[in-house]
């Protein structure tokens, strides 16, 4: 049996198999560049590359777009506030995200798409709407019929057909129970940004641009479609009904979506103010793969609690995993191959990725991995293990970092840059000028608490990293 999924449109576990060849067309709702993401955030993409990296072991290629929502009723209320531009305002968030991708290791998208820079298109999906009859306008806004689309609810499995026709909402964000026309061109507004367009003046609804970027690249049919749970409805909802209303055919074939991450019972959010951001958990001393580690661990269906025993908790699996490695690296083993070691690295492998194979179960592939590195560990101590097995058992290992991703260190996550470190030199130079020993000594133990040890020789100070 090959890879099955989980598929929200159909509610159930699915073979997964691309349109075309064995490319996977593939759109993720990025980020809304507003704030710092924060880790509940980072679950879902962390999901995502999960499921990249294993439909990548399974032999697919991938074609996956990710965009960032850079224009938005949140944005623009931030930017507003602050006298900013729009760009002045997301460029610095956008960056924090990229960083703070590229420090969980997930891999970037082959594209990453801004929606400001898809505005026409956008305004000219709305005009063929409107030329279908999906649409109305009111006072320079355009809204989705959604009593035009019969199939609306299909994904949220919610029976919307007792809506009442003509009510309308503006936000971006709403309940189900709010179920109602949505807008997909906002009229400009006094001291808000906006753009002229074949619909007049204003700006895109949050819905259209996901529908619009993820066509535009993928085409009317796409593969697989993700996001968090809580985008199910509206967005997803109102994607399908914008895509499928424009292209006449079926635009997701498999949606696949991430549950929260939570805290003390309630889903982390910028909005509870019960969030950590990568950055939080980094300067309190956690390693950024045990945060990986975490993220991961939980199967991506399931709630994940997030708690700081279970960030130690997967430092210490890390260790483990790690431990195992250098074991096997640097061990004398006996010449020869066992049969029955052989024979259980390669049970471990089928285990760990049937357990993939399994709608991504990484729990189950964990489990695998450490009930493996506990019989190794036991064979090794009686002797049983030899040089020969030592392939197996590395290859083991190499799959599960394929996807897992964490036995290399983060050598420099929050160490000191070479250019600080020659700063706190000089400083500490001019406050022995100055005869301040003590801040001089301060300085000293500054840096060896950030890894770095100073040497006083007569050519002056010589640094080098712990
Ligand atoms: P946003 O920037 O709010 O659009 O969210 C980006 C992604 O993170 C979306 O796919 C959300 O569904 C997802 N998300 C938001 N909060 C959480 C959470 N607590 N746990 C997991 N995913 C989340
Ligand atoms: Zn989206």
């Amino acid at each position: 049996m090959g890879l099955r999924l989980y598929n929200t449109l159909t509610q159930r576990t699915e073979e997964f198999r691309p349109l075309h060849d064995n490319i996977v067309r593939m759109y993720t709702c990025g980020p809304t560049v507003y704030h710092y993401v924060h880790i509940g955030n980072f679950r879902t993409f962390a999901f995502q590359d999960v499921l990249r990296r294993w439909l990548r072991a399974r032999g697919f290629t991938l074609d996956h777009v990710m965009n960032l929502t850079d224009v938005e009723d949140k944005i623009i209320r931030n930017a507003v506030a602050q006298g900013k531009s729009l760009r002045d305002y997301t460029a610095e968030y956008e960056q924090a995200f990229l960083d703070d991708s590229a420090q969980l290791r997930l891999e970037r998208a082959e594209r990453v798409v801004r929606a400001t820079e898809h505005i026409p298109e956008m305004a000219e999906a709305v005009r063929s709407l409107e030329q279908k009859g999906f649409t109305y306008e009111t006072e320079g806004s355009v809204y989705y019929r959604i009593g035009k689309f019969p199939e609306y609810g299909k994904l949220s499995h919610s029976d919307f057909s007792g809506i009442r026709a003509g009510a309308r909402v503006d936000k971006d964000e709403y309940e189900k129970a709010d179920a109602r026309d949505f807008v997909l061109w906002k009229a400009r507004k006094e001291g808000e940004p906006y753009w002229d367009s074949v619909v007049g003046p204003g700006r895109p609804g949050w819905h259209i641009e996901c529908s619009v970027m993820s066509m535009k690249y993928l085409g009317e049919t796409l593969d697989i479609h993700t996001g968090g749970v809580d985008l199910t409805f509206p967005h997803h909802e109102n994607e399908i009904a914008q895509s499928e209303a424009l292209t006449g055919k079926q635009f997701v074939r498999y949606w696949l979506h991430a549950e929260h991450l939570i805290v003390e019972g309630q889903k982390m959010s910028k909005s509870l103010g019960n969030f950590y951001t990568l950055r939080d958990v980094i300067t309190m001393g956690y390693q950024p793969e045990a945060v990986r580690y975490l993220l991961i661990s939980v199967p991506y269906r399931k709630k994940l609690n997030f708690t700081f025993d279970g960030l130690k908790a997967a430092a210490t699996s890390i260790q483990r995993l790690r431990d195992f490695e250098l074991r096997l690296k640097t061990s004398r083993f006996a010449d020869g191959r066992d049969a029955k070691v052989d024979e259980r690295s390669a049970h471990a492998l089928r285990q760990f990725e049937d357990s993939l194979d399994d709608d991504l179960n990484t729990a189950e592939a964990l489990a695998a991995v450490f009930e493996y590195i506990r019989d190794i560990n036991t064979a090794m101590d009686a002797g049983d293990f030899r040089l020969g097995n030592v392939d197996g058992a590395l290859g083991l290992l190499e799959r599960f970092d394929e996807i897992f991703d964490v036995l290399k260190p983060t050598t420099d996550a929050s160490s000191i840059s070479e250019a600080d470190v020659e700063t706190l030199i000089a400083d500490r130079a001019a406050a022995k000028r100055a005869r301040n020993f003590s801040r001089a000594d301060e300085i000293r133990k500054e840096l060896l608490d950030r890894g770095v040890v100073l040497e006083d020789t007569k050519d002056g100070v010589r640094w080098k990293r712990k």
